[in-house]
């Protein structure tokens, strides 16, 4: 089967709890912009889940766990968890309940500042097993790629990487309203086998399938292997993919301006960089390493952004 990437948002609120667009609106003003998926995470509510029939683009229903020590998606999961008595110490039996309810856990935006400004927004949870943990938002909300919060999540992800950890990065606008839109926003593109589904976006989360971009598609390819695939060590030829047809159809005004490519692994070292205009290089890839690749350049004329960032592919 094809495979093919889509422009999916990860992170949506309805009236079902604090957002201001009703479900139709949501999916209406996710069809506007072009986005070809989303998944709907209301707080602590799934309430929605029963008014998303037929919709024409994919919609995958979530929930996002918003508690006094940090806010956890639970994706697609058909068990009703209590998540009111979750405290520090037994997260990790909560995120297991998840998994048995058929779903998968997702940290939010784990550096955001908390309480008082927002309840239970950074993360204070004391996970003992991340492998319990799918995938986490390393950029939230708007211009992601200038926040100090996304930095600090950026290395947490390095960190539990080196352990061994295969954990997924996805971006999350956080989208309430339409008034915190396009400009400066990003999304996160996600590779499903052939037609996008709501289970086909769960799955390209759940295989570490995804890239995060303030606009261009930006993946890596390794003969038939790509983002989140094992690769064997060695010396390997990299082909790079920059496209910027879905950032236009998405009406994504920002003027960006690839520099560089950076070939990051383990400690969050830089292995190699790459001009962007050659898109193909060869490196030699240490064995039990792990690698990813970022796109830097200028946006709007501010140098030095990071523009996407690709999920990891380990090496064995
Ligand atoms: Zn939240
Ligand atoms: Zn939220």
């Amino acid at each position: 089967m094809n495979k093919k990437w889509y422009a999916c948002e990860m992170h949506c609120h309805t009236v079902h709890s604090d957002g201001d667009f009703t479900v139709p609106s949501l999916i209406e003003t996710a069809l506007a912009r072009h986005l070809d998926g989303i998944q709907i995470t209301d707080h602590n509510a799934v309430s929605a889940h029963a008014e998303v029939t037929d919709p024409p683009i994919a919609v995958l229903k979530s929930i996002e766990w918003t508690t006094f020590f940090g806010h956890m998606h639970a994706m697609d999961c058909k068990k009703d968890i209590d998540w009111r008595d979750a405290v520090p110490d037994n997260i990790d039996e909560k995120m297991r309940a998840v998994h048995e309810g058929g779903g998968l856990v997702g940290v939010c935006h784990p550096f955001q500042l908390g309480t008082p400004i927002c309840t239970g927004g950074r993360w204070q949870y004391n996970v003992k097993d991340w492998a319990l943990v799918n995938y986490m938002e390393i950029w939230s909300e708007g211009c992601p790629f200038m926040n100090t919060p996304n930095r600090r999540t950026l290395d947490l992800w390095h960190s539990l990487l080196d352990k061994g950890y295969r954990i997924t990065p996805t971006f999350g606008r956080d989208w309430h309203r339409s008034t915190r839109d396009v400009y400066h926003s990003a999304c996160t593109y996600l590779l499903c086998d052939g037609e996008i589904t709501d289970m086909k976006m769960k799955q390209a989360v759940k295989e570490g399938r995804t890239v995060i971009s303030m606009g261009p598609l930006f993946y890596f390819t390794i003969g038939e292997k790509t983002v989140g695939d094992e690769v064997s060590a060695g010396e390997q030829e990299i082909e790079f993919t920059l496209n910027f047809e879905r950032m236009k159809e998405m009406g994504v005004s920002e003027k960006v301006t690839p520099k560089t490519i950076k070939l990051v692994s383990n400690g969050g070292k830089t292995l190699k960089e790459i001009d962007p205009t050659c898109l193909h290089t060869k490196i030699t890839l240490k064995e039990s390493s792990w690698f990813n690749a970022e796109l830097w350049g200028s946006i709007d004329g501010k140098e030095d952004c990071l523009i996407a960032l690709t999920a990891a592919a380990y090496v064995n």
